[in-house]
């Protein structure tokens, strides 16, 4: 599968916010946002007026990037989305909300959604007593996810818990810390997305 392998912080500067890829260093005023607040390339310091496609566009770069979601991909949710019974761009971002990669990081085991992603991808976790290694599954009220038991880099996961403990955990998850395990007490609502996002921009994006 294609991936991003460029600088990720070019992609917040580019936002012109903090998308927090890059786990602690994110925290730090090493963040590449803080020391230098224009986009990047040559002509980054000039004056940029948005169309409005401009502005949905960026919207829609934005999300992909934050939830680390390819084009392909993005349609594909998007399309699930214009499928399904609520509001679309709600019922977007709830999909990727519910990716299993975004969950492990919203328990703390990793301080990033590349880094769960790549914990994931490795085997090192479980949903209801299987494992799973496909960062994309969508998670169900009543699963329970931990890291595999028998595993030899518990402690690795143990500081990594450690560290992640004041990142803002998602309430739709009961998490076990001792066990390294949480479970789905109900599917993420809209409120419990709480980057800055105008998911209706990308509605209006694709509805073009
Ligand atoms: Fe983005 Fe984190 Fe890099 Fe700051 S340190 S620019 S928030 S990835």
């Amino acid at each position: 599968m294609g991936r991003y392998h460029a600088a990720v912080c070019r992609l917040c500067r580019r936002e012109k916010m903090k998308l927090f890829l890059k786990g602690s260093r994110c925290y730090t005023p090493k963040c590449a946002v803080e020391k230098r607040e224009y986009i990047p390339g040559m002509h980054g310091q000039g004056r940029q007026k948005l169309s409005d496609y401009g502005v949905q566009l960026r919207e829609k770069q934005k999300v992909k990037r934050i939830y680390g979601v390819l084009e392909k991909q993005f349609k594909f949710y998007f399309r699930k989305a214009t499928r399904s019974k609520g509001v679309t761009g709600i019922a977007l971002l709830v999909t990727l909300e519910r990716r299993l990669d975004n969950a492990l990081y919203r328990m703390g085991v990793a301080a990033s959604r590349s880094e769960a992603r790549q914990i994931v991808r490795h085997g090192h976790v479980w949903v209801g007593g299987r494992q799973v290694n496909v960062p994309s599954r969508q998670i169900e009220v009543g699963d329970a996810i931990e890291i595999r038991p028998t595993d030899k880099m518990k402690e690795r996961f143990k500081t990594l818990f450690e560290q992640n403990k004041d990142q803002k955990t998602a309430e739709w998850l009961a998490i076990d810390p001792a066990h390294f395990k949480a479970t789905v007490k109900r599917l993420p609502e809209r409120p419990d997305i709480q980057m800055p996002i105008q998911e209706q921009l990308i509605v209006e994006l694709y509805s073009k």
